[in-house]
């Protein structure tokens, strides 16, 4: 009978314990679904005068539909 006790508070221990950590696996799913994405990947351009590489939001877009590094780039012109 000692035997048969000692084997049900095991059982119930070990049942919370799997439960604790079924609970943090999900927990931590939810976490990695629910985090931003983090920072997108930028449209890399060249300018066409001196051929720096540089993000598509920082460029200078001319009429001729080139992209510059910097205004005296954009009125020097294509290289
Ligand atoms: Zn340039």
């Amino acid at each position: 009978m000692k035997y048969l006790l000692l084997l049900i508070v095991c059982w119930v221990g070990y049942t919370l314990w799997r439960q604790g950590r079924r609970e943090a696996i999900h927990a931590s799913h939810a976490r990695q679904q629910a985090a931003p994405k983090g920072r997108l990947p930028q449209p890399m351009v060249q300018c066409a005068h001196c051929g720096l590489h540089l993000p598509q939001a920082d460029a200078l877009s001319a009429a001729d539909h080139r992209y510059y590094c910097c205004d005296g780039h954009r009125k020097a012109g294509p290289k």
